[in-house]
């Protein structure tokens, strides 16, 4: 797991804790991570009537995402910052927020882009995407090959 992260705002290196960027109130940023989770709701009434799409459209709040924090002040009283919660929309969500990729690595159960797929898109939408993939895989062989002619033909004519 990561536990020492180099701010892409103010080029400091920092650890665990350590989240504060150089203006003291907001984080730290690092480069975007995007989280997948597989708790698609089902619907198993209607599994082929095509009506389970809509509840795909699914939101998932994990709170104490940060957790509240206690500071104490200038006067000697403790206060208490309230934390937030991180919201997964159909299943992901991204941040560039180093504590909240902390908290979400820590936390763990997590999918891959695989299984992500698998339960969230349609049957339609996963054929549609094995579609543009084999069209992607189909483009570029073509072009290799009329790569490889042109090749050849230099090579012909260059005796
Ligand atoms: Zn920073």
């Amino acid at each position: 797991m990561q536990t020492s992260w180099k701010c892409l705002e103010c080029g400091k290196k920092f650890g665990v804790g350590e989240w504060a960027c150089a203006d003291g109130v907001s984080n730290h940023r690092v480069e975007q991570k995007e989280y997948l989770m597989d708790d698609a709701p089902t619907d198993p009434g209607h599994p082929e009537r095509g009506g389970a799409d809509s509840l795909r459209d699914g939101r998932t709040r994990i709170c104490n995402m940060p957790p509240d924090k206690r500071a104490v002040n200038r006067e000697g009283e403790v206060q208490v910052i309230p934390g937030g919660y991180v919201e997964f929309v159909r299943g992901r969500y991204a941040t560039d927020n180093p504590e909240l990729q902390y908290l979400l690595d820590k936390k763990g159960g997590f999918c891959t882009p695989e299984r992500w797929a698998q339960v969230w898109l349609s049957q339609g939408q996963q054929m549609e995407l094995e579609r543009n993939r084999l069209a992607a895989l189909s483009a570029r062989l073509e072009s290799q090959q009329n790569e490889l002619l042109a090749q050849t033909k230099q090579r012909v004519a260059n005796g």
